[in-house]
């Protein structure tokens, strides 16, 4: 049985109008052990033949089989693994790859076979002594003769050891000398393997020929017998895909060995980073400033640093937990007494009215009146633009002795005037008071938190202001279990009368319910007001039920089932939340509640900056693609090169990737490093400083996936119109 048999074979070229042939009808069988030699004119059909033969190139009409077996059938990957079985290709213009040294190109076909880097070595420098190239190994294939590099041509297929070796015009760039001793290699190599040569100069294979072969017109015009041979088997090769690690190896060659084309590419992938990092940079730096913005009616502190903590269980925060959140990174300090930073109230008196957020004394930065607090009792107020008390009393001011809410007297002993970026809006005013006054503030403040609610006579009266309205404090008068109550409250009690009567106060908040039973020991009204209370403005406590302080203390003073934690670095506050977050912890970014005055126009402002963002990354892309496509155009003959030695196409596009996954890392790392020269101040690049401003590691992140999606979307295009005609047709355009 013959080796490769053909039955009425036809191959046309179908070209946009016409149809030419390349050879037709043509019955042949070819043994192995032969050395053919085709010979004919030009145009006669050779090449076309012996591609058909070589499994370059596809038949149109009638049968090949090889060993036997049918081929018409094939798809691309039967022809790829024929062709790495048994074929091993010479081409008249050798089709090394330049950029390679001797050695690097012969090893490349043992790569792509699977062979393991060490197993390579011996074998390569093997037959690199037998073409007699041991000097040049290591010489670029660009710098050979030609009838050196038709050696290294000869060597390669030699390393690759398949049973057939196809060879066109071999010698056709070749001057008479190197023509021969090519010849005489082919002769040398042949024992054992099928040879077929095409030439146009018969005479210089006349003594090595078994059988000729003329073709005319696409016909056969001659089959003769010129000498005997010894039929062998086909010895098989070993063929496997190339390995991970060679893959690697090969793609990492490729991105650097030939200067210009990595330059080139190094530079797209620069200004593609640099104009992502523009483009991302600009959609976060939005994003930013645009949740700066806005307000919210909930918090009087509604510093963007601000994150309102609470716990899963709803417990209370204890020591150790507030030690770890100030040990999170980027956590500037940590606010235990959460309800006081929303706490709110007035210092007054007859005249002159002041009123702010209640703040320590401890942050005070200045005073530009008066002096800084000295005594428990003094305090510090702040007045925006319009200094209306200021203007109408001046130093006056500080002689008076004023009311705070309803927590004793105070004096004020400074004033601070707001600057007009200090005053955005109302509840930038501020009072600063004593810890001790704090202490107070932060004892009243609690019953604003809560529900409160009120048995008598058995029946529970909601605090709700429709059941019934009342407020709760502490006095030192009252002793522990019992309670002062108004007189107007005498309604509810049995008899109309509320003294010595059992009553129960109960609070409810968001984190948990407590009651106490009370006994009232004093029924105050207008008349005894200050004697039983010890306080002056009845007014202000007529619905007021007064307390121990202890009693007081143990049904609001838990412990802090809240605390806030103030960021350091707003623009990667984002991720520090997360932290906070991933730590177990309920959080509320007071940033993220401000509610923006015009929230409709910015929502549709910013699916118009998402849209802009996505338009300019596409466009982007194909402004890169189409550079990097011209560019890869040198790499054309390589890619088709590999193929025609047994790559295939998932290979060969992974090989693309890696070569350009290299080159996209470097330019990403080179355009770090610059990122952080420019913001550790080695050199000074505003620009690139302004950039990053706002971006975090997520974003680093994010512009190295676009990048790399973007790397591998060209790889893939690329690779697929590589691979979309045949290997040889391939070829063709581009040599
Ligand atoms: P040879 O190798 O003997 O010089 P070829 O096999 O190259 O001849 O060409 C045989 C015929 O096929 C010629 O008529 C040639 O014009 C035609 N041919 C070869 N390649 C193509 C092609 N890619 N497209 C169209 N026609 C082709
Ligand atoms: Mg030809």
């Amino acid at each position: 049985m013959s080796f490769i048999k053909l039955k009425n074979v036809s191959k046309f070229y179908y070209n946009k109008k016409t149809i030419s042939t390349g050879f037709s009808r043509i019955s042949l069988d070819i043994d192995m052990g032969e050395f053919v030699v085709f010979t004919g004119e030009s145009g006669s059909g050779k090449s076309t033949l012996l591609n058909v033969i070589s499994g370059l190139d596809s038949y149109e009409e009638g049968e090949m089989y090889i060993n036997g077996e049918e081929t018409s059938h094939y798809t691309e990957v039967d022809y790829e693994n024929y062709r790495r079985k048994y074929i091993g290709n010479i081409f008249q213009n050798f089709n090394l790859v330049n950029s390679y040294t001797v050695y690097q190109n012969i090893e490349l076909v043992l790569l792509l076979n699977g062979y393991k880097r060490r197993e390579c070595r011996e074998k390569v420098l093997e037959v690199i002594k037998t073409v007699g190239l041991t000097k040049y190994k290591n010489t670029k294939a660009s710098k050979l003769s030609g009838g050196q590099k038709q050696r290294v041509a000869i060597a390669r297929a030699l390393a690759k050891d398949t049973p057939v070796i196809v060879a066109d015009e071999p010698t056709g760039n070749l001057d008479v000398k190197s023509a021969k001793s090519i010849m005489k290699l082919l002769k040398d190599i042949s024992k054992e393997k099928l040879v077929v040569i095409v030439t146009h100069n018969y005479e210089q294979v006349e003594e090595y020929a078994t059988r000729k072969i003329s073709m005319n017109d696409g016909h056969i015009i001659e089959d003769k017998k010129i000498d005997s041979y010894e039929p062998v088997e086909p010895k098989l090769v070993k063929y496997e895909d190339l390995t991970w690690f060679n893959k690697i190896r090969l793609g990492m060659r490729n991105s650097f060995n030939i200067k210009t084309k990595f330059v080139l590419l190094f530079f797209v992938y620069f200004f593609l980073t640099f104009l992502v990092f523009s483009e991302y940079s600009g959609l976060s730096k939005m994003t930013y400033e645009e949740a700066l913005e806005g307000y919210n009616d909930y918090f009087r502190e509604q510093d963007p640093e601000r994150v309102i903590l609470t716990k899963k269980d709803k417990s209370v925060f204890t020591e150790e937990e507030v030690k770890s959140l100030e040990n999170v990174e980027n956590v500037k300090r940590v606010e235990k007494e959460d309800l006081l930073l929303d706490s709110w109230g007035s210092v007054y008196n007859d005249s002159i009215f002041f009123q702010g957020k209640f703040r320590s004394w401890r942050e005070l930065d200045r005073v530009d009146m008066g002096r800084k607090p000295e005594n428990d009792d003094e305090v510090v107020v702040t007045e925006g633009i319009f200094s209306y008390y200021v203007d109408t009393y001046g130093e006056e001011i500080f002689k008076k002795v004023y009311d705070i809410d309803s927590l004793g007297k105070v004096k004020i002993s400074g004033i601070k005037i707001l600057k007009e970026e200090e005053y955005t809006n109302f509840d930038d005013t501020v009072i600063y008071v004593s810890d001790a006054i704090m202490e107070k503030i932060k004892i009243s403040l609690n019953v604003n938190y809560n529900k409160l609610s009120l048995k008598m006579n058995n029946k529970t009266y909601k605090n709700d202001g429709y059941d019934m309205y009342f407020t709760l404090k502490s006095n030192a008068n009252v002793p522990d279990g019992k309670a002062f109550v108004p007189s107007n409250f005498n309604m509810y009690c049995s008899y109309y009368q509320c003294l010595n009567k059992k009553i129960e106060v109960g609070v409810q908040n968001l984190y948990y319910e407590d009651s106490i039973p009370l006994t009232v020991r004093k029924v105050f009204n207008k008349d005894n007001f200050k004697n039983v209370t010890g306080l002056t403005n009845y007014e202000q406590d007529s619905n007021t039920i007064f307390i121990s302080e202890n009693d007081y203390k143990n049904l609001f003073l838990k412990g802090n089932y809240q605390v806030s934690v103030f960021i350091d670095d707003l623009k990667i506050g984002d991720s520090t939340v997360e932290q906070i977050r991933a730590m177990g912890f309920e959080t509320f970014y007071i940033k993220d509640s401000l509610a923006n005055p015009s929230k409709e126009a910015m929502g549709i402002l910013r699916i118009f900056r998402n849209v802009v963002f996505i338009i300019a990354t596409v466009a982007l892309f194909f402004i890169s693609y189409f550079i990097i496509k011209i560019i890869l155009k040198s790499r054309n003959v390589y890619f088709s090169t590999i193929r025609i030695l047994g790559s295939t196409k998932k290979i060969s596009k992974q090989l693309l990737n890696i070569e350009l996954f290299v080159d996209i890392n470097i330019a990403y790392l080179v355009f770090l490093a610059l990122v952080l020269f420019a913001t550790s101040g080695v050199v000074n690049m505003e620009y690139i400083n302004d950039l990053v401003t706002y971006f975090t590691l997520k974003d680093y992140v994010a512009v190295y996936v676009i990048l790399i999606l973007m790397s591998m979307l060209i790889s893939n295009r690329y690779a697929k119109k590589l691979f979309k005609d045949s290997a040889m047709n391939t070829y063709r355009e581009e040599v």
